[in-house]
């Protein structure tokens, strides 16, 4: 079976699950040229492996909420290959979350791990539980619960989740909790966790800050820096307020900020005193708007930030919050680089509008990949039972996301080169992410 033969099956057996569907496409889009190289793939049928994951455990969540009524939820554990290590990959609370959404995170996160060269398998998991306006005491009920059904399926040689959207270290730190108590293990099930209690120093700021160290190598590639340059982010969790934190520290100018109630616009520029202000605002569930009482600027109500004239794009949120309109807002206003801070941001169509229009594009599983190879280095501290100091974290988190860059940019010009030059980092991060998974595979045989 050919590629597209393989793609047309997927997009016929899983038509309901659409950024299923778009991730699948996109990597199998660019690595034909790898696929053609390396016969065996096709031989060992590598592709349809790859498309379907080792198992989805699926699961109801009973828990009691603070006004002792009885909540339902549903929760799923996608563990999709684990060819490169154990099962790696965060866990989302939104009521967005199904199953098309936790293969699509999951699939990006078996090449994203693959890129960081650290030994990880790929997967994510998930609730459609709404964190939102929930009182600590529900979160803490819903995060044992949650971790009650999941500790059967997951182990830190077997799968280690993490957080991603609605989970950061309170959630994470609930539901190690749980899992020491059932099991009496004190190990490395739960990366995110608390520092003091195995958890790594970096870890929360890495996204945020590897998505700007992979932006720094694209620049220096163009023999370009961050300096004086306006940066557009959206979002205004964990990924975005580190991402501005980090282009802050380098000399860039970050100019927006924002959340699923509009567009916080600061001309002047966030500086660290305001950052430490958004990330307390924000951890309290207040709202984002009253920034403007406080030190000036604009807020956007229902407004994206792709409105305004800026250097860079680093868009944070969440997947597709990027459409063909967005894209061509970006262009119009002098978007010279665009680096996706969270999974997928961008649909398919806005990609290629921006790739066209030679925007150097960064995708989000090359760019977003140094909170999980962080999340490695607290699997390894834990394993060595020592922490490491936040510079030699830090450091390490550098070279990583220079390797993927790197890797990715040298694989784009070998099976991708165009004439003028332009790197193609998604086909290079897919092909050397999809190579390392597909090599092991071809090595065990027909298993898995
Ligand atoms: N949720 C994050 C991601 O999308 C981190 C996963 C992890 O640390 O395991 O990569």
């Amino acid at each position: 079976m050919s590629i597209s033969q393989a793609i047309e099956k997927v997009e016929a057996r899983y038509a309901h699950q659409p950024e299923f569907v778009q991730a699948v496409k996109e990597v199998a889009l660019t690595i034909a040229p790898l696929y053609d190289a390396h016969p065996e793939y096709k031989k060992n049928k590598i592709f349809e492996r790859l498309v379907e994951p080792d198992r989805i455990i699926a699961f109801r969540i009973n828990w009691e909420n603070d006004k002792g009524e009885v909540q339902v939820n549903r929760g799923w554990r996608v563990q999709f290959s684990n060819a490169l290590g154990p099962y790696k990959g965060g866990v989302r609370f939104h009521p967005s979350v199904n199953q098309s959404i936790l293969k699509f995170l999951g699939f990006e996160q078996i090449f994203k791990n693959a890129l960081t060269g650290l030994p990880m398998g790929g997967g994510k998991g998930g609730s459609d539980f709404d964190p939102k306006g929930k009182t600590d005491n529900d979160i803490r009920r819903f995060c044992y619960a949650f971790m009650r059904e999941l500790h059967h399926y997951v182990g830190k040689d077997v799968d280690v989740p993490a957080g991603d959207i609605g989970v950061g270290s309170r959630e994470v730190s609930y539901m190690f909790a749980m899992y020491k108590n059932l099991t009496h293990e004190h190990g490395g099930v739960l990366t995110g966790k608390g520092v003091g209690f195995g958890g790594s120093l970096v870890r929360t700021e890495a996204t945020g800050y590897g998505a700007v160290y992979f932006l720094e190598n694209m620049m220096a590639a163009q023999n370009d820096n961050i300096k004086g340059k306006k940066v557009l982010i959206s979002g205004a969790g964990n990924v975005s307020l580190h991402a501005a934190e980090k282009v802050f520290m380098l000399g860039g100018v970050p100019i927006t900020v924002s959340d699923s109630k509009g567009t916080l616009y600061d001309e002047a520029g966030l500086d660290q005193q305001k950052i430490d202000w958004l990330k307390k605002q924000k951890d309290q569930n207040k709202p984002l708007a009253d920034y403007v009482d406080v030190y000036g600027g604009e807020w956007f109500a229902e407004q994206k930030p792709w409105q305004f004239k800026g250097d860079i794009a680093i868009p944070s949120a969440t997947q597709n919050e990027v459409n063909e309109d967005d894209a061509k807002l970006l262009v119009e206003n002098g978007v010279k680089y665009v680096v996706e801070g969270a999974n997928m941001p961008l649909t398919a169509k806005a990609v290629d509008y921006i790739c066209l229009h030679r925007v150097h594009f960064a995708p989000g599983k090359a760019a977003n990949a140094g909170g999980v190879a962080v999340s490695a280095l607290e699997m390894s501290q834990n394993s060595v039972r020592q922490y490491k100091s936040f510079d030699q974290i830090d450091e390490r988190l550098k070279l990583i996301m220079k390797n993927i860059h790197d890797s990715a940019a040298d694989a784009s010009q070998k099976y991708n080169q165009t004439e003028d030059g332009y790197i193609d980092y998604v086909a290079g991060a897919n092909i050397v992410g999809f190579k390392r998974v597909a090599d092991a595979l071809c090595a065990y045989g027909i298993l898995n």
